[in-house]
């Protein structure tokens, strides 16, 4: 249940055309933030946009912005878009790639290592810059910035993903030390670690496959997958004046997954019958 809590913030939402940016669009609209959607895609994006204004119809100024967040302009002019509103308050740098020929350390092809890190390294980092400038220039004195990571920056995972892991450490780090370095302004860094969500994308490759997904689903403590909501529901945390003593956290949303002790049962008691 939605209670104004982004009320009066204005926030920017990179990758917002899709899954956790366009459910955390959502939300936020939901929770009073005035929101600028962004994404590579304009066309998905203008899809994006009717959705929040078709669940959200109470919603607070709601606008769209084209960016490619490995371009630094187009970063800056997405961040200084929100200065007509009053400047930006919270930055939620979501955007992220995953190739789908990211391999191991033998066969990951440098053209898709260099454009995974100046997507999902590179972006975060324009982001910050940006948003940092906009908030010393419009005199703020609280802020709220989350980075999107991922459990894979937390543990290893045998899928050879390598460009894909490096990258999201690399957010896990920059956004540690962005938290130390602006803690006094007020400015407060955190970044977001997912576990793998019930997507289209997760559907389609388990099909009807049964056994399947339950091969996967052994390795949450909670037996699921986690849904793009449930990561909106964080990022509304950690956006919101509640989190104001989180910073530098790396906030796994996971279903317990990244604590699990995996023994022969799996890594967690099987429910009472
Ligand atoms: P998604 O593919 O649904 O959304 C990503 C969005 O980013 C898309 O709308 C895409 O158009 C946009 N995008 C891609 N390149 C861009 C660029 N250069 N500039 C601006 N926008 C760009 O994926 P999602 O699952 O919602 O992922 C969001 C974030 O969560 C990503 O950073 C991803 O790495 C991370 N993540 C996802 C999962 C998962 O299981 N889905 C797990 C862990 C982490």
């Amino acid at each position: 249940m939605a209670t104004g809590r982004l009320a009066g913030k204005n926030a920017v939402i990179t990758g917002a055309a899709g899954g956790i940016g366009l459910e955390t669009s959502i939300l936020f609209a939901k929770e009073g933030a005035n929101v600028l959607m962004s994404d590579i895609s304009a066309e998905a994006l203008e899809k994006a946009l009717a959705k929040v204004k078709q669940l959200v119809p109470n919603a607070g100024r709601v606008q769209v912005q084209k960016c490619d967040v490995s371009k630094e302009a187009e970063v800056k002019a997405m961040i200084d878009a929100v200065d007509a509103w009053g400047g930006i308050d919270v930055l939620f740098n979501n955007a992220g790639i995953m190739h789908a020929d990211d391999a191991d350390a033998v066969d990951t092809p440098e053209a898709i290592w260099d454009l995974t890190q100046n997507i999902n390294v590179k972006g975060v980092w324009y982001g910050c810059k940006h948003a940092v400038l906009s908030l010393r220039r419009h005199n703020k004195t609280r802020a709220s910035i989350i980075n999107t990571a991922s459990v894979v920056a937390l543990v290893g995972a045998a899928t050879p993903q390598l460009a894909y892991t490096a990258s999201k450490g690399a957010v896990l780090a920059l956004t540690r030390e962005l938290a130390m370095v602006h803690a006094r302004e007020g400015f407060r860094f955190n970044s977001l670690c997912p576990a793998p969500l019930n997507t289209p994308l997760l559907q389609d490759w388990l099909g009807d496959d049964k056994p399947k997904r339950a091969r996967r689903e052994v390795h949450f403590p909670v037996g699921r997958f986690g849904e793009a909501i449930e990561q909106a529901h964080a990022v509304v945390f950690l956006a919101s004046d509640e989190a104001s003593f989180v910073n530098g956290h790396d906030f796994a949303v996971d279903g317990g997954m990244t604590k699990a002790y995996v023994t022969a049962e799996g890594p967690a008691a099987p429910a009472p019958q």
